[in-house]
């Protein structure tokens, strides 16, 4: 096994699937508008949640939901 952390190998994936979905979005029209609600509601959130950190229970619910993936 290689000395990679676990932490470090989800963080790098999770930034290449990201890229793969930023370029199939860019030239994949039935995507885009999805993603164009995608964008405003990551917008609102991020004006709303400014600031404050995620209750426990939710982030725990979060993490929880990702490992299913
Ligand atoms: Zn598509």
């Amino acid at each position: 096994m290689s000395t990679m952390h676990c932490e470090e190998v989800v963080r790098l994936l999770w930034r290449y699937m990201d890229r793969e979905l930023q370029e199939h979005i860019r030239e994949c029209r039935h995507c885009e508008p999805r993603h164009e609600f995608e964008a405003r509601l990551r917008a609102i959130i991020r004006q709303k949640c400014a600031g404050r950190p995620a209750p426990e229970t939710l982030r725990r619910r979060v993490l929880a939901l990702l490992q299913e993936l």
